[in-house]
């Protein structure tokens, strides 16, 4: 009903858009932000990568801007937390509680919140949005859109943690405007949507080897069409607020988590294999935020951030019988994010842009999901609606003089 309603105000306002673009100065150009989501990011993964020198371009990012750790929901999941973030109100609150809600896969016409990008639509931003979990069916934005996770398609009927092309969605429309579609599938080709699926215990067992790297193949594949898909996307449809999300390593570390013997659920036949496999996911990760970085001026905010970290096994997983599966509870997974205690495991935050603070580490879980949503709108000089929960995150700015941070 709300997202009925939220669709109809949306699509007034965009037929009233040539009106408003004519009203625009050009000589005031709104702020360009680039936000780049990946998946369940952890921090104690990616600093020893860091400190090797194999993520040249993270580096860079944290030279010239602020991070630091973000402070995820309990359970987190990426419906769950995305939504959260896209709102700045709680799950219950906006709806999308998990995967699965009420028996159904989480959806957009669940969304009993307006998401920011929605808000930035309404002031006239133009919005770009591609692969950012939950946004299937796509909702009409000043812009385009193209689904996440949960898109559902052939041989990914429920949506739920499997990769289906974007000529094999069923359900609803992944790509608004609908005429963009054949565009991409001309320019881009038949991409996935989202990252394949785990393979099963049962499937594992005896050709762990290769299984393991033909599965690992798949995802760089993946990933490959991503990188090409956003860098067509920043080239050919440049939008003032643009948001791209990555999906594939952290399902990569549920399974291949680098843990020891001593942890729960070690099987050397497994998890002795390709140990370097999910710290090369992020060195991978690495390689697709260059090309993105080269869309960045020194006029471009880019956020990186992540909805979550994932953690080895804890303790009180062992009294659960599904400890070592996944959602479809088949997969031998050693490695998890849907802990009870969300501070187990926060995400991550990047910020550079201009006033944004250089070099400035965030102490602590004072930042969260909750206030990106507010700290976007205020990039763009949008009043936090009442029903964020968030704040607008004012230490990353530099100072009073700076426009941005004069607006508090
Ligand atoms: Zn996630």
């Amino acid at each position: 009903m709300v997202h009925r309603k939220l669709s109809l105000l949306l699509s007034i306002f965009l037929l009233a858009l040539p009106v408003f673009g004519q009203q625009q100065s050009p000589s005031k150009p709104k702020p360009r932000v680039i936000v780049v989501g990946v998946n369940g990011m952890e921090l104690d993964i990616i600093r020893p990568l860091l400190l090797k020198g194999q993520m040249p371009n993270l580096s860079k990012v944290i030279e010239k801007g602020a991070y630091g750790k973000l402070r995820t929901v309990s359970a987190p999941n990426c419906p769950r937390v995305y939504s959260t973030l896209f709102t700045s109100t709680n799950p219950e609150e906006h709806g999308v509680t998990g995967f699965i809600v009420g028996g159904i896969t989480a959806n957009t016409n669940m969304l009993k919140e307006e998401p920011f990008w929605s808000m930035l639509s309404k002031s006239g931003i133009t919005v770009g949005m591609a692969n950012v979990p939950a946004t299937f069916p796509v909702m009409p934005v000043n812009g385009y859109m193209i689904s996440g996770m949960l898109t559902r398609g052939k041989n990914c009927e429920d949506g739920v943690l499997c990769a289906p092309k974007l000529s094999e969605v069923m359900g609803g429309d992944a790509v608004y405007p609908k005429t963009m579609q054949a565009e991409l599938l001309k320019n881009v080709g038949d991409f996935y949507i989202d990252c394949e699926r785990m393979p099963a215990a049962g499937d594992l067992k005896g050709h762990e080897t290769e299984l393991i790297d033909k599965w690992l193949g798949k995802v760089q594949v993946i990933r490959d069409q991503q990188s090409k898909l956003f860098d067509y996307l920043l080239t050919e449809h440049p939008t003032e607020f643009t948001f791209l999300a990555q999906s594939c390593e952290d399902r990569t570390g549920h399974w291949l988590y680098p843990i020891t013997p001593f942890n729960v659920g070690y099987n050397s036949s497994i998890n002795s294999v390709r140990q370097d496999a999910f710290p090369h996911q992020y060195v991978a990760f690495d390689k697709v935020l260059g090309p993105i970085l080269k869309h960045v001026d020194e006029n471009t905010y880019l956020i990186i951030f992540s909805d979550h970290g994932i953690k080895p096994l804890r303790e009180f997983e062992e009294k659960d019988p599904h400890a070592h599966m996944d959602h479809e509870k088949t997969t031998p997974v050693i490695a998890k994010h849907d802990f009870a205690d969300g501070d187990d495991v926060p995400g991550s935050f990047f910020a550079m842009g201009p006033g944004i603070k250089h070099d400035l580490r965030l102490m602590g879980l004072g930042a969260s999901v909750y206030d990106v949503a507010p700290t976007l709108l205020h990039i763009y000089g949008i009043e936090q609606p009442k029903q964020m929960r968030g704040r607008i995150l004012t230490e990353i700015f530099e100072n009073a003089d700076n426009k941005i941070a004069a607006k508090q």
